[in-house]
């Protein structure tokens, strides 16, 4: 008996913005293609986004396109226009796709992560170096959508307010300075954890180190005729905590709202995380990864979690 060849993995697909090349210049993962000096490499001096491509088409694009601008103008860079970045995404998807039409190492899925990146460039440079980057997602992210997570709380060590004090800090930007929010996961990892939910030295939650909370809380009240109704409430920090603004739940609270749900923001306590019926961390990539404990509690039910997060995918899977 003959074991079948493995299916190879898609190489990871770059396309650099260069005006000389209308749908962005393809380059080789496999070969150097930055300089050493890049400001990028040498002091993380950039920013990102991070989408999620699915069946060929991005999702949210305008979203993360508008909070990419909003990055580089923090960080002081120019960027290209919205109009190459979308040649240089759609170029990046179409080539990945074409290497693995069958979307095989996808798992069948066809997920593409696709990465929009920004960095200063080589010391003395005129312009940012910009790249679109075309992989594969993780299998675990996958697999966290359905199994969940278990999260601790970490202090970040800033108060709520230190976003608007101290706008050096680039709270609100995302930018390639990703070290910090890596080494809390692997502190997490070590620590029996899958992820992180920051809190601030005030004592207010603020996010995941690559994601948004979210959390939900159903009450009944009186409908009025006799009967009860359930109040579905969607509640996440409040956006000038010195948190990134996710474009899932921007996306996702829009969705929600047009299915009956309230909405609120903030102030929110590690308490009010242990309280709720559900919470989430939400990004583009992993979507709704349901948190099963926060240092070791349980969170709700697995029935209660279970049919929110039923509930909420299908709304999330409505969103272009
Ligand atoms: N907060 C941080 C710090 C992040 O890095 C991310 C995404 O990577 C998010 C929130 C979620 O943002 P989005 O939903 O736009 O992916």
């Amino acid at each position: 008996m003959t074991t079948p060849a493995p299916v190879p993995a898609p190489a990871t697909v770059l396309v650099f913005l260069d005006p000389a090349f209308d749908g962005g210049r393809v380059a080789d993962a496999t070969q150097p293609q930055l300089m050493a000096t890049d400001l990028g490499a040498t002091r993380g001096d950039g920013v990102f986004e991070s989408l999620l491509a699915v069946g060929g088409r991005p999702r949210k694009i305008q979203a993360h396109l508008t909070r990419l601008a909003g990055s580089a103008r923090l960080l002081e860079l120019d960027i290209p226009a919205e109009d190459a970045w979308r040649r240089a995404v759609d170029t990046a998807i179409g080539e990945f796709r074409r290497q693995d039409p069958a979307a095989a190492a996808t798992g069948g899925t066809d997920e593409v992560v696709v990465k929009l990146l920004v960095t200063r460039g080589p010391e003395g440079a005129a312009a940012a170096t910009c790249w679109v980057q075309a992989s594969a997602p993780a299998a675990a992210g996958r697999r966290q959508r359905e199994t969940g997570i278990d999260v601790i709380l970490l202090d970040r060590g800033y108060d709520s307010e230190v976003g608007e004090r101290a706008p050096w800090l680039l709270l609100g930007a995302k930018t390639l300075s990703y070290a910090v929010n890596m080494a809390a996961l692997r502190y997490a990892h070590r620590h029996g954890a899958a992820d992180v939910i920051f809190t601030s030295a005030d004592g207010r939650v603020l996010e995941g180190p690559t994601s948004t909370v979210l959390l939900a809380h159903l009450e009944t009240a009186d409908d009025g005729a006799g009967g009860v109704r359930t109040i579905r409430r969607l509640i996440t920090p409040q956006l000038d905590s010195g948190i990134l603004p996710g474009t899932s739940q921007g996306a996702l609270f829009t969705a929600a709202k047009a299915a009956g749900w309230e909405l609120g923001y903030g102030p929110l306590e590690p308490k009010d995380l242990l309280d709720a019926d559900a919470v989430w961390l939400i990004s583009s990539i992993r979507l709704l990864a349901p948190v099963n404990h926060i240092d070791g509690q349980e969170i709700g039910t697995p029935e209660l979690r279970r049919q929110l997060t039923a509930e909420l995918n299908a709304l999330f899977a409505t969103i272009e």
